[in-house]
């Protein structure tokens, strides 16, 4: 909190008050290690390390180094768990001991750091993965299944994670995983008002009631809408969710240009070549929206590079500098734009968005169109069962039948087999009502996948046979639902 003060500000007691704090640390770690009170600061010694580095950054202080070096040694060996047997960790403490190896590869310089992370994402994907982007903990891992939970403190942490990897890397796998995350996960975890959050949010979720959830850790009231439903942290830590992704969204690089590797409505001011100041505006409703605008603000004949992730899933991507094609950049890179800029330069980058079809629990598949995951859309029924509005806590329910499942023959060729509607995106696009992207599908009921307690009964194994008849439904992006089945059993 205090370097995100600094950073907005310029505020030098802050550089002052953690040097402070890091002598005090250095004094007395070595008689009281993380973890001697509590495993709380062993587990997350890799936040400690970050700040460190932050502040070094910042004053060369070489005794940071060292202190450093000590809080590594002290810290959680992720590297270890990530590379070795899995287990069944704490789902917070896992999102944020991601960028840990990573944190340290910068003072170690050994690639093998780099990899562990790599390694810990796969691992997690593989064992506990879900189609919003991130693994399930309800508050401890538990598996693929589409009814099982994953609490907004860990979306916001992966993030943080991934925004604190992203600069060290470059890595567009990391910024694809970013975004995934961002445009799913977290407007998911949110009340589309924000002025509640879930605790638990799953991909599969026909209720958000008291009802009875196959949860690890219980509070009841884990997946309603509210202030402090579940357990309070989340209130506490999702506030990190959109700010600092928004203070990702651009780099300065060491070539004295700017990156822009990760996509979002914004504008940004730097210095480049040598100390020139700079705006870009970033003119685009993506994700919703495939094309990006960039319009230059400066002096004219600035030579800097600008670069420009191409994420995996854009495939023919193209480049339009002042209408003029660039060479079309690959899937998958970071494309460098090499100019001199004068002000109203346009450059514009089209990704085509696609649709994608991805496999989940038991193969069940979903649509994907660029970052957005594509979810059942039912109507919902808010009730108020405490407090008062806008903070109050909320149940919401759908007297509309979710068990569906989308044809294979539609799946097969999805790109041409599923119409995409768009409209402008309004006051809330996160919002079922709000939803920017449609898309009609054909569907088809399947009657041995019926409701137990307040969750689907087991998804069925996919391909399954249904004699029912087929109907359209609308599905939009996974964000904007609290009710929803976004894991679709296959049907033949
Ligand atoms: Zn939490």
């Amino acid at each position: 909190m205090l370097q995100q003060h600094h950073e907005a500000t310029g505020d030098e007691r802050v550089l002052e008050l953690m040097r402070e704090y890091f002598r005090f640390q250095a004094r007395e770690l070595p008689s009281k290690p993380l973890g001697h009170y509590t495993y709380w600061g062993q587990r997350r010694g890799g936040e400690n390390l970050a700040s460190i580095h932050w502040l070094y950054n910042r004053t060369g202080d070489a005794f940071l180094l060292e202190l450093g070096e000590l809080v590594f040694g002290q810290t959680e060996d992720w590297t270890k768990r990530f590379t070795s047997e899995p287990g069944i960790w704490h789902v917070v403490n896992t999102a944020m001991g991601i960028k840990q190896p990573g944190v340290w590869y910068q003072q170690s310089g050994d690639d093998r750091y780099l990899s562990a992370v790599e390694a810990g994402i796969e691992h997690l994907m593989t064992r506990h993965g879900q189609v919003q982007g991130i693994w399930s903990g309800d508050e401890m891992l538990h598996g693929t299944d589409p009814t099982q939970g994953v609490e907004t403190c860990a979306v916001v942490e992966y993030m943080f994670s991934l925004e604190s990897l992203l600069p060290i890397t470059g890595s567009v796998r990391h910024a694809d995983r970013l975004e995934r995350v961002a445009y799913n996960a977290l407007p998911a975890a949110l009340s589309p008002r924000f002025a509640g959050r879930h605790y638990y949010q799953m991909p599969n979720q026909i209720a958000c009631t008291k009802e009875y959830h196959n949860f690890s850790t219980r509070h009841a009231d884990d997946t309603l809408v509210g202030l402090e439903t579940g357990y309070g942290c989340c209130t506490a830590n999702l506030h990190q969710g959109w700010p600092k992704l928004t203070a990702h969204l651009w780099m300065a690089t060491p070539d004295d240009g700017l990156a822009a590797l990760v996509y979002a409505p914004c504008e940004v001011r730097g210095r480049v070549a040598d100390g020139v100041e700079v705006r870009f505006a970033e003119e685009t409703d993506y994700p919703f929206e495939e094309t990006v605008r960039f319009v230059y603000h400066g002096p004219s004949q600035v030579s800097f590079p600008l670069h420009l992730r191409i994420p995996h899933w854009a495939e023919d991507a193209e480049l339009h500098l002042n209408g003029q094609p660039l060479a079309e950049p690959a899937a998958g890179t970071v494309v460098s734009v090499d100019h001199s800029w004068s002000d109203g330069d346009r450059l514009e980058l089209h990704l085509p968005m696609r649709l994608r079809v991805s496999r989940w629990h038991e193969r069940s598949a979903a649509l994907e169109r660029g970052p957005l995951v594509f979810a059942l859309r039912r109507r919902e029924w808010w009730t108020r069962v405490k407090g008062s509005e806008p903070y109050a806590d909320f149940e919401i329910r759908t007297e509309e039948p979710w068990n569906y499942g989308l044809l294979n023959e539609d799946l097969k060729r999805a790109d041409e087999a599923y119409e995409v509607a768009a409209k402008p995106p309004g006051d809330q696009p996160w919002s079922a009502e709000g939803a920017p992207l449609e898309i009609s599908a054909r569907a088809r009921r399947i009657p041995e996948w019926q409701r137990y307690g307040g969750i689907t009964g087991p998804i069925p194994w996919s391909p399954i046979r249904s004699a029912q008849p087929d109907e359209q439904v609308i599905l939009v992006p996974y964000g904007c639902t609290e009710i929803r089945i976004s894991e679709f059993p296959v049907v033949v």
